[in-house]
């Protein structure tokens, strides 16, 4: 070997870091908005993994051969808990025995809510879609900022100003929302599936019924009978359905009332993940909900 090949090779092992090199510990988030907020802490010191890609429910996932490998690679798991992704629990178990596991609905100061019968009853497990109120969102990036930064001293600084940078935008997030909609608050209105109880709660809005408690399950002749008697009674300008669930029935509800057909995404399907993913899905959430509960006095099919 000549004396410019070695020079060359010392350049590029100079130039290529090895695995030997302190590196961010590899991070794995479970849904979409978990992600999110987990890539906006992580920003500039590595990306995390995402288990549940493209337009996978949470509600009934099948981890993919590379969201298997991505988790057991994993050595921190961000997730909303074992309550909601009730598909998450073995996988974690056999694959991430070893990960540092980190759910949402665990961490203290975030405000959790009753799960939702489809007769107007309680569950007997809570509601996860958690990431529906920004406070709980600001809750949840102080837990990853105090995770990673033990898990990755070397970068502590770092997480500490994303969470920061993070929290303020999610603040502002949270008081453009809540201007936003306060001129619709009292306008009722039906969801598909039983996912707007937290944004309901914290923006005060004026829920009157959904269609199925998780977007798999359909409903039977008796809770159509039930909601097409609320929306009598309740007389709901919108009723919205999700980007891949829900036109038939809703059709059959439509049918000789003068109800709206909006469309919402609560959980992300159509939204491309990334740090942006958070305030891409709750901006569009409620760009939907205003346009459709603020032209009240139009009723069109
Ligand atoms: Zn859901």
């Amino acid at each position: 070997m000549t004396a410019r090949s070695w020079a060359f090779n010392l350049l590029i092992f100079i130039l290529i870091p090895g695995p030997s090199w302190a590196e961010a510990p590899r991070v794995a988030a479970s849904i979409k908005p978990v992600h999110a907020l987990v890539a906006a802490v992580m920003d500039g010191a590595g990306v995390p993994d995402l288990l549940v890609g493209g337009t996978g429910s949470p509600h009934s996932h099948a981890l993919r051969p590379s969201e298997a490998r991505a988790l057991g690679r994993a050595d921190v798991v961000f997730w909303i808990g074992p309550e909601f992704e009730t598909f998450l629990q073995k996988p974690l178990d056999s694959l991430a025995s070893k990960a540092v596991r980190v759910a949402w609905m665990e961490q203290s100061g975030a405000r959790l809510l009753p799960g939702r019968t489809i007769d107007g009853g309680k569950s007997s497990a809570r509601d996860g879609h958690v990431w529906l109120d920004p406070a709980n969102a600001i809750v949840m990036v102080r837990a990853i900022a105090q995770t990673l930064r033990r898990a990755d001293a070397a970068n502590a600084d770092l997480y500490a100003s994303n969470a920061a940078k993070t929290i303020l935008a999610l603040e502002k997030l949270d008081a453009d929302l809540e201007r936003r909609l306060a001129p619709v608050r009292a306008v009722p209105f039906i969801t598909f599936h039983d996912a707007l109880h937290y944004l309901e709660t914290r923006f005060h809005l004026n829920a009157v019924g959904f269609v199925v408690v998780t977007p798999e399950q359909m409903s039977g002749a008796k809770h159509v009978a039930a909601l097409t008697a609320e929306i009598a009674e309740h007389r709901p300008v919108c009723i919205f359905t999700e980007p891949s669930f829900g036109p038939d029935l809703v059709e059959t509800l439509m049918d000789g009332t003068h109800l709206k057909r909006g469309t919402l995404d609560p959980e992300g399907a159509a939204l491309r993940p990334g740090p942006t993913f958070y305030f891409d899905l709750m901006r569009g959430l409620v760009d939907n909900l205003t346009a459709c509960l603020s032209g009240t006095a139009v009723h069109e099919r």
